[in-house]
């Protein structure tokens, strides 16, 4: 990738304030805490919203056109919002635009695969000048990569050239993370990677996702483990029987893309709906009370109606908690780009529309089976209620988003609820006890972690 632009215009300002703006997956998102965290150790103040700045560091996507344009979008949103600000562009779109990203204006194009450097980089370009009383939000979940890269090469997907071949960080090192981030305060885990169930394939002796998954829970005591996404051969006995540490979230995200064999053979995906279905069981028996979340698209070239029928019957019966619904896009350089029968745009979006209706409907069949349950939440935000009365809104650890309303301050602590009625985006709750919480409540956070029923209680 070519080093493109001068700074001579903005660099003798002290560099105070860095927005970090983050498109994409969550590597993406564990790379930009990663940077976030080692501005706000100089004494940097950032933010992750696109503010006038000192300094930007794009974190871009180019999973599809629409990740592509917003990528454009922030670098051009970054100059007009700070004229004189030093603009750092990474990630797959500047990876895969290639000459088009350094037209966009950015000061510097940092590859991939020189990531992990991009504040260093920033900071050869920029003095910087420490500021007192950086700010300390509630940390509440952080996200760990463990893996980065595929080497499976899915029809329609541009991730592999991107991000390159498989590599997996050593047990010890995701470890020290994870036990960092608790040092500072963060209370759940995400661990990441673009193919998380290849971490370990690489090593000399080769090594599986339950073991690192078995060093993390004993080697950090964090309260919460999320493991991103995972595919259906990656489901095995082994993995599932570590859920039963209930510090482990109850949540799995199985990417299942078409839910029609002949559509997945053309995707080459490396399972078949049956595969799929046995592995969705598996966890379903395993970890009670689990959410399965997804990602399905619509319209890859050549899905027929009978097909596309088919795999919203697939969705309809599997019950998903969450699906992210997209529409096929067609990017340069993929295997899929080049096939023939490319659904015209109106058809695609219909069939996203039915998708989507499904996915409301299995979400608020999920919510709907934990209303009047009681269950810990680890509570991320303030928000206000249209009574005017204050409120938090947190995650419970299988996925549900569900809300609270009280004086407490409440951030980034874990405590339980009770679910009382669906709201429609999030299920309302009250406390359990005034105060009652798993840090600091007398009861043995196995009981708290996995209090489902209501007579399980320890009150
Ligand atoms: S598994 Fe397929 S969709 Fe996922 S990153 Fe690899 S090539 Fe892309």
């Amino acid at each position: 990738m070519p080093y493109a632009g001068n700074v001579s215009m903005t660099s003798e300002r002290p560099l105070r304030h860095v927005a970090v703006l983050t498109l994409g997956c969550k590597l993406n998102l564990a790379e930009s805490e990663n940077w976030a965290l080692e501005l706000r150790r100089r004494g940097i103040a950032v933010s992750d919203r696109p503010v006038a700045a000192d300094a930007y560091i794009i974190n871009s996507c180019s999973v599809t056109h629409v990740a592509d344009r917003k990528s454009r979008h922030l670098v051009r949103l970054a100059r007009r919002l700070a004229p004189e600000a030093t603009v750092v562009l990474t990630g797959c779109f500047a990876e895969s635009a290639g000459p088009r990203a350094s037209e966009l204006g950015a000061d510097l194009l940092v590859a991939n695969a020189e990531k992990a450097a991009a504040v260093r980089r920033l900071l050869e370009l920029r003095p910087t000048t420490p500021v007192v009383g950086a700010s300390t939000a509630h940390r509440t979940r952080a996200f760990v990569k463990a893996q980065e890269g595929c080497n499976d090469v899915c029809a329609f997907c541009i991730v592999p050239r991107t991000r390159g071949r498989e590599r997996s960080r050593a047990p010890a090192e995701v470890v020290r993370e994870v036990c960092s981030r608790e040092d500072e305060g963060y209370r759940e885990v995400v661990i990441t990677g673009t193919q998380l169930g290849a971490w370990g394939r690489d090593f000399l002796l080769p090594a599986r996702p339950a073991d690192l998954i078995r060093a993390v829970l004993e080697e950090s005591t964090v309260p919460r483990v999320r493991f991103s996404s995972l595919q259906p051969q990656d489901i095995g006995d082994e993995l599932l029987a570590l859920w039963q540490d209930p510090r482990l979230c109850r949540h799995f995200h199985l990417a299942l893309q078409s839910g029609c064999d002949a559509t997945l053979r053309r995707m080459r995906r490396r399972y078949s709906i049956a595969q799929y279905a046995e592995a969705l069981a598996r966890i379903r028996v395993a970890v009670p009370d689990v959410a399965v979340t997804t990602d399905v698209m619509a319209g890859f070239p050549g899905e027929s109606d009978a097909e596309f029928a088919e795999s919203l019957a697939f969705c309809r019966q599997a019950g998903f908690a969450g699906m992210h619904v997209f529409p096929y896009s067609r990017r340069p350089g993929t295997t899929a780009s080049l096939l023939p029968g490319h659904l015209p745009s109106l058809e695609v979006r219909a069939r996203v529309a039915l998708l989507l209706q499904e996915a409301e409907r299995s979400a608020r069949d999920f919510r709907g089976r934990f209303v009047g349950r009681m269950l810990p939440a680890l509570w991320e935000q303030r928000v206000s209620r249209p009574n005017g009365r204050a409120a938090w809104e947190g995650l419970t650890d299988n996925y549900l988003r569900v809300r609270v309303e009280t004086d407490a301050d409440l951030g980034g602590r874990v405590t339980a609820v009770r679910l009382v009625r669906d709201e429609g985006d999030a299920l309302l709750a009250v406390p359990v006890e005034a105060g009652a919480e798993v840090g600091g409540v007398p009861c043995a956070p196995r009981a708290v972690s996995r209090l489902s029923s209501p007579a399980a209680s320890c009150w």
